[in-house]
């Protein structure tokens, strides 16, 4: 913990969770814009285990998940993995992962920043006891092409005031997209870190069932 002129500093840490089915620029830039817009110590890096609002398709398993996650991280000596969600049997609740989170660090010397986009943001009166989040951590609310963030003031007070908008380069990127570029044969390169695209390659991952 950081002592400043006598004042014991809390320390900022950024949670950046995600299915990363496949992890992008997109989440990086994210990442990497609300680290420095919130002088955040270090962001954590939360791929989801069993994504429990993603059940409708396949998911790449919660290993490749993570080691891809892992490997577009490596650059940057700010972010870590963690195995958090991938490592438990029942399905990820952000709730939960955040509870778990506070057990670890003691909860007066750390506040937690969850990062997410503002597509995200808008649909969290579906998370489980989203009521709770803000007693939990401040929510990061990146901007993505297509959604308005003068939405936010739609949500429910007490989801609404934890909220921080920040403002990053819009990229019109995501992993449905990757995906499906990947199904057709079409190039991903640009879109995510050389050594995703490599090990997407390297595991045959997203092709069609019949070229897998
Ligand atoms: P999918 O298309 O499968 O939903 P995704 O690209 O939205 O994938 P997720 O793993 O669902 O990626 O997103 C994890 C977090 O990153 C979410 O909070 C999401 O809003 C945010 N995010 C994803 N892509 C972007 C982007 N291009 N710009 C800003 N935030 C993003
Ligand atoms: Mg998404």
């Amino acid at each position: 913990m950081a002592v400043r002129g006598g004042r014991k500093e809390v320390r900022r840490i950024g949670i950046m969770g995600g299915t990363f089915d496949p992890v992008h620029f997109g989440h990086l830039l994210a990442a990497e814009e609300s680290r420095r817009a919130l002088d955040l110590s270090e962001v954590i890096f939360i791929p989801a285990g069993d994504p429990a609002h993603k059940r409708q398709r396949r998911v790449a398993s919660p290993e490749d998940r993570y080691i891809m996650t892992l490997l577009a991280i490596l650059d940057n000596s700010y972010f870590t993995p963690s195995r958090i969600e991938i490592d438990r049997k029942e399905p990820s609740h952000t709730v939960d992962t955040l509870r778990e989170m506070r057990h670890w660090y003691a909860p007066e010397k750390v506040q937690f920043y969850f990062i997410t986009g503002l597509d995200a943001v808008l649909g969290i009166t579906s998370w489980k006891e989203h009521e709770a989040l803000p007693g939990l951590c401040r929510i990061v609310a990146a901007s993505r092409p297509g959604y308005m963030p003068e939405k936010i003031k739609a949500l429910p007070r007490e989801v609404r005031d934890a909220i921080i908008p920040i403002e990053i380069p819009l990229l019109s990127i995501s992993s449905t997209d990757i995906r499906q570029r990947i199904e057709d044969g079409k190039s991903i390169k640009y879109l995510l870190p050389d050594r995703v695209e490599q090990y997407i390659y390297k595991k045959k991952l997203y092709r069609k069932r019949s070229e897998a």
